[in-house]
């Protein structure tokens, strides 16, 4: 656990969220600031700054991040209108907290992935 990171704080119960699901690798908890109908972002339990710190010794994490995208995006009814995973890095990925999270999107169009 990183001591600054209120990301590792929402995973650990110190700072509270609404949280969707959370096991021994990932937690799920509704965005501060939602931007859609469904918001969620999902985080590995333990702390990197972005992806790019993550990689082979991370695959079951990854791989448990997708499969619990899906299983909320089923659960939030949006499974078959069809959602968005996305993960910001660094500066010009406009990251704003640095502890790896993906955002879980959907319940309306969501547009172009990129503002034009
Ligand atoms: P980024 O821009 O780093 O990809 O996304 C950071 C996200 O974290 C933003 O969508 C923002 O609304 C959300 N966020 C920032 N602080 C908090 C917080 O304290 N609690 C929750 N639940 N979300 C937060
Ligand atoms: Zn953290």
């Amino acid at each position: 656990m990183k001591v600054d990171c209120i990301f590792c704080k929402i995973v650990a119960g110190e700072l509270p969220s609404q949280q969707f699901y959370q096991d021994e690798l990932v937690t799920a908890f509704q965005d501060i600031s939602a931007q859609a109908p469904v918001h969620v972002l999902i985080v590995p339990n333990q702390h990197f700054n972005d992806l790019g710190e993550m990689g082979d010794a991370q695959a079951e994490i990854l791989g448990r991040i997708v499969q619990v995208a899906g299983q909320i995006a089923a659960r939030e009814g949006i499974a078959s209108e069809g959602w968005r995973l996305v993960t910001n890095i660094g500066k010009n990925g406009g990251q704003e907290v640095f502890h790896t999270h993906f955002h879980l999107l959907g319940g309306r169009p969501l547009g172009p992935l990129l503002s034009r």
